[in-house]
C-alpha cells in the first residue's frame, strides 16, 4: 500500500487536489495499486485553524507518507501579515524540514496547445525538457548576508557534498530519459561555478551513457529561447535555476499545465503545481486542473517508481487536450470549454479507457 499526504492548501488548491486525487485513484484501480489518501493543513488554510502556516501534525502526517500532493497556499485574507508569518512562509518550511533539495521542473510543448506559447510553433514543437535546479543552497542561503551602511552583502556558496547530491539526481533522471545533461554555470567569473564544474564532471564518470555538456548561464538564457528542443535535463544552482526554469515553463505558455517535484535523499517527494493559489477565480470550478494532475503523474515515476502508471495519466491529458477539451485559461477558438471537475472526469474516462 502506498500512502499519500495531501494537502490542499488555499484558494484553488481544494478543487485541483480534489481532481488529482480522482486521477490517483482511477490509476491505483486500473493497475490494481492500494493507494491511501491522508488530508493535512497547510498555509492560510492552517492558519485559521490553529495559528501556525505549518502545523506539526501536517508534518508528521508527511513524514509517514510515501509522497506528498500540495495545492498552492496564500490569498488576499493573509497578505497583511508579517512575512515569516504569511502563508508562503510554510513552503519554504516544508521543503527545509523533509530536506528536499533538488526542484524538478519539468517544461513540455503538448501538440495540441503549441499556439499557446509565445514562440513560433516550429521553435516549440517537441520541446520535452526539466531544469534540475538546487534548492537548499548557493546565493539564497549563504552567510554572510545584510546591510552595512550603505552596501549590501549576499554570499555565494556551495560545497562539494551539495553539488554532488544534486548532480545524481540530474544524470539518474537523464538515464530514464534522453541522456543528456547540460551543466548550466558561470566557470568564466565565478569561483562557485567553477567547483561546481569540477564536481558534475567528477560525477559524471559514474554515468558514461550520459552526454554531459557545460553550457554558461547566459547563453542558456539565449539558447532556450533560440533553439529548446536541443535540451533534455538542464542541472543548475539556486538562482540560476530559479530564473531559467520560469522562462523555460513559459515556453509552454500556459501555466495552468505547469508542474514541479521537489526531491531529498530518499523516496519522499512533495509535488505541486507551479502556480499559485488563484484566488480571483477560487470556488468558481474553472481552475485548470492539469498541472495538478501532472505532478501526481509526477510524484507516482519519482516516489512511488510506478513509470507506467505516470505515463498513463500524461497520455491521457495529452488525449485529452487533442479532444480539443479546454478550461477557460487554455481556451481557444472551436474549443470545448469545460470547468474543473469535467476535465478531472475526462481524464479519468481516458485512463479507464
Ligand atoms: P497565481 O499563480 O495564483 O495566479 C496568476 C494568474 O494565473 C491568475 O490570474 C490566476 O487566475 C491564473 N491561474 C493560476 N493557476 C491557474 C489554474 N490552475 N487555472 C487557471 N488559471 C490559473 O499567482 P498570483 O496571483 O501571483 O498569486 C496568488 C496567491 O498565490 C498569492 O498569495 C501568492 O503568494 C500565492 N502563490 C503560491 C504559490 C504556491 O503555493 N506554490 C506559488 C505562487 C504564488
Amino acid at each position: 500500500m502506498f500512502k499519500i499526504a495531501l494537502l490542499p492548501g488555499d484558494g484553488i488548491g481544494p478543487e485541483i487536489i480534489a481532481e488529482a486525487a480522482k486521477v490517483l485513484r482511477a490509476v491505483g484501480d486500473k493497475y490494481g495499486h492500494e493507494l491511501e489518501f491522508k488530508e493535512g493543513l497547510i498555509g492560510g488554510a492552517a492558519l485559521d485553524e490553529g495559528g501556525e502556516g505549518l502545523p506539526q501534525d501536517t508534518l508528521d502526517l508527511c513524514r509517514q507518507s510515501d509522497a506528498v500532493l500540495m495545492g498552492a497556499v496564500g490569498g488576499p485574507k493573509w497578505d497583511s501579515l508579517p512575512g515569516n508569518k504569511r502563508p508562503e512562509a510554510a513552503l519554504l518550511g516544508i521543503r527545509k524540514a523533509l530536506g528536499l533539495f533538488a526542484n524538478l521542473r519539468p517544461a513540455k510543448v503538448f501538440p495540441a496547445l503549441a499556439g499557446a506559447s509565445s514562440l513560433k510553433r516550429e521553435v516549440v514543437d517537441g520541446i520535452d525538457l526539466v531544469v534540475v535546479r538546487e534548492l537548499t543552497g548557493g546565493i539564497y542561503f549563504g552567510q554572510p548576508k545584510g546591510r552595512e551602511g550603505d552596501r549590501a552583502v549576499d554570499t555565494m556558496a556551495y560545497s562539494v557534498p551539495e553539488i554532488e547530491r544534486i548532480a545524481r539526481v540530474a544524470f539518474e533522471l537523464a538515464m530514464k530519459r534522453k541522456g543528456r545533461v547540460t551543466s548550466v554555470d558561470k566557470a568564466n567569473v565565478l569561483e562557485t561555478s567553477r567547483l561546481w564544474r569540477e564536481v558534475v564532471i567528477r560525477v559524471s564518470e559514474d554515468y558514461p551513457e550520459v552526454h554531459l555538456e557545460h553550457m554558461y548561464v547566459d547563453n542558456c538564457a539565449m539558447q532556450l529561447l533560440r533553439d529548446p528542443g536541443q535540451f533534455d535535463v538542464i542541472l543548475t544552482g539556486n538562482m540560476f535555476g530559479d530564473i531559467l526554469s520560469d522562462e523555460a515553463a513559459m515556453l509552454t505558455g500556459s501555466l495552468g499545465m505547469l508542474p514541479s517535484a521537489s526531491l531529498g535523499e530518499g523516496t519522499l517527494g512533495l509535488y505541486e503545481p507551479v502556480h499559485g493559489s488563484a484566488p480571483d477565480i477560487a470556488g468558481k470550478g474553472v481552475a485548470n486542473p492539469l498541472a495538478t494532475i501532472m505532478s501526481a503523474a509526477m510524484l507516482l515515476r519519482y516516489s512511488l517508481g510506478l513509470t507506467e502508471e505516470a505515463a498513463r495519466i500524461e497520455w491521457a491529458v495529452g488525449t485529452v487536450l487533442d479532444q480539443g477539451y479546454r478550461t477557460p485559461d487554455i481556451a481557444e477558438e472551436g474549443c470545448v470549454p469545460v470547468g474543473t471537475r469535467e476535465m478531472g472526469d475526462l481524464i479519468v474516462r481516458a485512463i479507464q479507457s
